[in-house]
């Protein structure tokens, strides 16, 4: 039997208006002129600040006080600090960089929360300065912190990370004994430690145990409180669903999958789920609507006088960046093509991980009026020499033959995908973020030497 059934199906993305309309006016090509050609990543912080309303909207409906921490390490532009200067929403950090650049763009101490396990002395101190949030991770740092926070005369704001039940091998957070004992050891006479309430980040992107956790979390709360600490806060990460495709596209994409859709076979074992339900603001809601205990979690939160923390990083920019790489070139490979384009696989961190970034790429034509239009199927290949350096192993079908100086776009790349891997390699420069303001853009600068609005 001759196997016909290599053409694998469209996955088109789900996109935000601002990405289409722009990729079909004469700015995105003045851009990509300006920036010497591409690769380049194009970024709208007034979608992440869609994303973060909504979410804030969502706690307030249930009556639910809480604060929305961007996690930083999703995205590394420093666009996105400036719309979390706005009351209600935060900087989640794992470093000193972050920290500074979220201090740096008008970010306040109080509203940054620093996570990460096994903070160093310069984090901690510099994060005790400017009296940030944070979570302790085990034992011997909450000494440290103590200890940094008496010399310098501060109490250290802190709230405990608890390791979920349903993942006792993770190497992050505090396991039930141990925490039992971090709390006493914050009401020892001595430690200058305020423990304002516990945390957790769950993998997956399931509302319900999320839900669930948070309820012991409150329950934590309150023996806290019996032993006199303050303790009115719990956070419960990030992971707020996103959905990248059509759930009909996903589902036929899954039922069908063929290694013969991919060059080289090479199809991933592991993939984002790029269609999920709830997601963003629902999923929010949905987790605090959820039963626990005979009370959804929102009447729990009220009644225990808690306030609720977010951790959410692919959430906020979703929908906010696409990615733009010049085509090189192109050959054929068997049934499909393989086009090279200026760029690096680093720039889809998907790839990195022996995955996929699913969403079909976009090819944006130089010339407006293609003679030539008919469907091709290609891989997509990154300038290195690496075998392996491939942006797209799928043989996806583009409109027409892509042509030097075409654009590829990728959509949707801002959560995670377009800067978390990036590197110097073949000492090529690291692709610039371009930030656009409906008619106006600008590079992304790391502080706001642009004018303030
Ligand atoms: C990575 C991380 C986040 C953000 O996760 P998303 O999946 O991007 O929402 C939040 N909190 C902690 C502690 C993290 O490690």
């Amino acid at each position: 039997m001759v196997v016909t059934a290599t053409l694998s199906p469209p996955l088109p993305a789900v996109e935000r208006p601002w990405a289409p309309k722009l990729r079909d006016t004469p700015m995105l090509w003045e851009i990509a002129r300006a920036v010497g050609g591409g690769p380049f990543h194009v970024i709208h912080p007034a979608t992440f600040a869609e994303n973060l309303g909504s979410l804030l909207d969502a706690l307030a409906a249930e009556h639910t006080p809480g604060t929305v921490y961007y996690g930083k390490k999703a995205n590394k532009a420093a666009a996105w600090l400036r719309e979390c200067t706005r009351p209600g929403a935060g900087v989640d950090v794992a470093s000193v960089p972050e920290l500074v650049h979220a201090l740096g763009n008008g970010v306040r101490g109080e509203a940054i929360g620093v996570t990460g396990a096994a903070k160093s002395d310069g984090l901690l101190w510099l994060a005790l300065r400017h009296h940030c949030l944070l979570a302790v991770d085990a034992a011997d740092e909450l000494e440290r912190v103590s200890s940094l926070a008496r010399d310098l005369g501060e109490t250290a704001e802190v709230l405990l990370r608890v390791r979920p039940p349903t993942a006792p091998a993770s190497r992050f957070g505090f396991a039930p004994d141990v925490l039992t004992a971090a709390v006493r050891r914050c009401a020892d006479p001595g430690t200058a430690v305020a423990l304002r309430g516990f945390s957790f980040h769950l993998d997956g992107y399931d509302p319900i145990p999320r839900a669930e956790l948070a309820a012991h979390l409150i329950a934590l709360c309150r023996d806290a409180r019996a032993l006199g600490h303050p303790a009115s806060k719990i956070s419960i990460g990030g992971g707020i669903a996103v959905s990248y495709v059509d759930s009909e596209d996903w589902r036929r994409f899954e039922a069908d999958r063929h290694d013969g859709w991919f060059h080289g076979g090479r199809n991933p074992v592991r993939t984002y789920p790029y269609h999920q339900e709830p997601t963003g603001a629902a999923m929010v809601t949905a987790i605090l609507r959820h039963d626990v205990g005979g009370a959804p979690l929102s009447h729990r939160l009220r009644d225990a006088g808690i306030e609720l923390l977010l951790e959410p990083g692919r959430a906020l920019v979703d929908g906010a960046g696409f990615s733009a790489f010049p085509v090189l070139g192109r050959k054929a490979s068997g049934d499909h093509l393989v086009t090279t384009v200026a760029g690096l696989s680093m720039s889809l961190s998907e790839q990195w991980k022996g995955s996929e970034f699913l969403p079909d790429p976009i090819l944006v034509p130089a010339d407006r009026a293609p003679a030539d239009d008919t469907p091709v199927r290609t891989a997509v290949v990154g300038s290195s020499c690496l075998e392996y350096d491939v942006l797209t192993w799928r043989a996806v079908q583009l409109p027409r033959c892509p042509g030097v100086g075409d654009l590829i776009v990728y959509p949707n790349t801002a959560g995670y995908q377009m800067d978390k891997n990036e590197s110097g390699f073949h000492q090529l420069p690291l692709p610039p973020k371009v930030v656009v303001d409906r008619d106006r853009w600008h590079v992304d600068t790391d502080y706001p030497i642009q004018e303030i609005r």
